[in-house]
């Protein structure tokens, strides 16, 4: 690394540490203080007036109980440290209880817009921080996830070195080996789940055709997210801590995400990443370059879509437009809304830990999200997150929907249109 990379990646680590009131584990008990603080001044400040059930997928899926909605998980964290839970037989379902939560931001969002902007999300990941410190999170399941992560570099115990098996015979860059303008971060999902393997294939094929200066890293690791939303910031701070060195040596001005949940990690997470390397969801990056480089669409497709926003586009980003764009700019693609989209969305059901783990009682976030689309007439469901790519897949298989609906993700569309071999 050259003085200049260095010098900047000791700052973006100094952040990093800062951020959390370093030392994290030098002082547990501080940390735990802290935490507890965090939550109890939060839930203090909470009206009780509930504006955050509407539109929370876990009111909506467990017909309303009030101590799985937003509030009533905040509440309940609040009384487990009041009233000591944490120490007695009721802890597990005060842990099953938070781990409901899918992350998807529309509580926070509401909050803001209706009541006292109480941020939600950050009091239940406080929360799972807490029960992490106190060995009683994660769920079981997802205890060998982190230990995956810790391993193997990916939450789904795979081999490390099997991990650019997806990619086959094509050629690509590799970093920081060979040097290129963009870093395309492939994620672990699309790496590892060879139902995924044709999606990072025809993105590097997509990005080729369109001219594209990027490369992969040979040693790609897993961003973290897991692990931050499991509960594990100690585990996270270190993947971060290897990435951002990652990318500092590859050089690139630009990392592309395949994944939402890497392209809000990176951007929100790594502090000052944003403010030194360019990070752009592909959505983003491929709606830029078609604008302007306009492309020539070989194959029209006569197709009915509507498209699911992922939470962590839409509802943590506000990203909605850009991939609709680009499904627009295909021929003859005709596109259609869901009863839920945008800010509205309904979550697949996948984020927070929970595409790990079985929590949630019948029918399932993604079977409800199956049904809508079908409701609109579409006969393909678009969408831009490995995770909500997997959810729905497996809810349209669950459902035996296979003949009238199928998942496809916009870069697969792209590609398809394009007319690449
Ligand atoms: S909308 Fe905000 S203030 Fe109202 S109950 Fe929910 S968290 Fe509390
Ligand atoms: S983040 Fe989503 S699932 Fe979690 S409590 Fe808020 S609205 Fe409900």
């Amino acid at each position: 690394m050259t003085k200049e990379q260095t010098d900047l990646k000791e700052n973006l680590l100094m952040e990093t540490s800062e951020s959390m009131d370093e030392p994290l584990y030098m002082d547990q008990d501080r940390y735990i203080a802290e935490l507890k603080a965090t939550i109890l001044d939060a839930a203090s400040r909470c009206r009780n007036c509930n504006y955050c059930s509407i539109g929370c997928p876990l009111s909506d899926s467990t017909r309303g109980f009030i101590s799985q909605s937003p509030s009533g998980l905040m509440q309940s964290v609040k009384y487990g440290i009041r009233w000591d839970m944490l120490e007695n037989e009721d802890r597990e379902d005060l842990r099953n209880l938070l781990y409901l939560c899918t992350t998807c931001n529309n509580c926070v969002l509401t909050c803001k817009a209706k009541a006292t902007a109480i941020p939600i999300l950050e009091i239940i990941q406080a929360g799972r921080n807490l029960l992490r410190e106190l060995m009683i999170g994660p769920l079981p399941e997802q205890r060998k996830v982190l230990k995956d992560i810790y391993i193997n570099g990916n939450p789904y115990g795979e081999n490390p070195a099997t991990r650019m098996d997806w990619l086959g015979d094509l050629a690509v860059k590799r970093l920081p080996q060979d040097q290129a303008e963009v870093l395309l971060f492939v994620g672990c999902t699309t790496s590892y789940d060879s139902k995924l393997f044709s999606l990072g294939r025809k993105m590097v094929q997509l990005l080729d055709a369109l001219k594209v200066d990027f490369g992969v890293l040979s040693e790609e690791t897993c961003c973290g997210h897991p692990a931050r939303v499991i509960g594990d910031e100690a585990l996270f701070q270190e993947k971060a801590a290897q990435n951002v060195d990652k990318f500092l040596k590859s050089g690139v001005k630009t990392i592309v995400t395949v994944s939402p949940h890497c392209y809000n990690t990176f951007v929100k997470e790594y502090p000052s990443i944003g403010q030194n390397i360019k990070v752009q969801h592909y959505t983003q990056f491929l709606a830029e370059r078609i604008q302007k480089y306009p492309v020539k669409w070989r194959i029209p497709l006569p197709r009915m879509v509507t498209y699911h926003d992922p939470c962590y586009l839409g509802k943590h980003h506000r990203i909605y437009e850009e991939p609709r764009e680009l499904l627009r700019a295909v021929e003859g693609i005709e596109l259609v809304e869901m009863a839920q989209s945008r800010e509205n969305s309904l979550c697949c059901g996948g984020g927070g830990g929970r595409m790990y783990t079985e929590v949630e009682d019948n029918p399932r976030l993604a079977e409800t999200r199956v049904g809508q689309a079908i409701e609109t007439g579409a006969n393909l469901i678009a969408t831009a997150c490995p995770w909500c790519h997997t959810m729905l897949r497996n809810a349209v298989e669950d459902m035996n929907l296979q003949e009238k609906i199928e998942v496809k993700d916009i870069a697969e569309i792209l590609f398809e249109a394009m007319g690449i071999h």
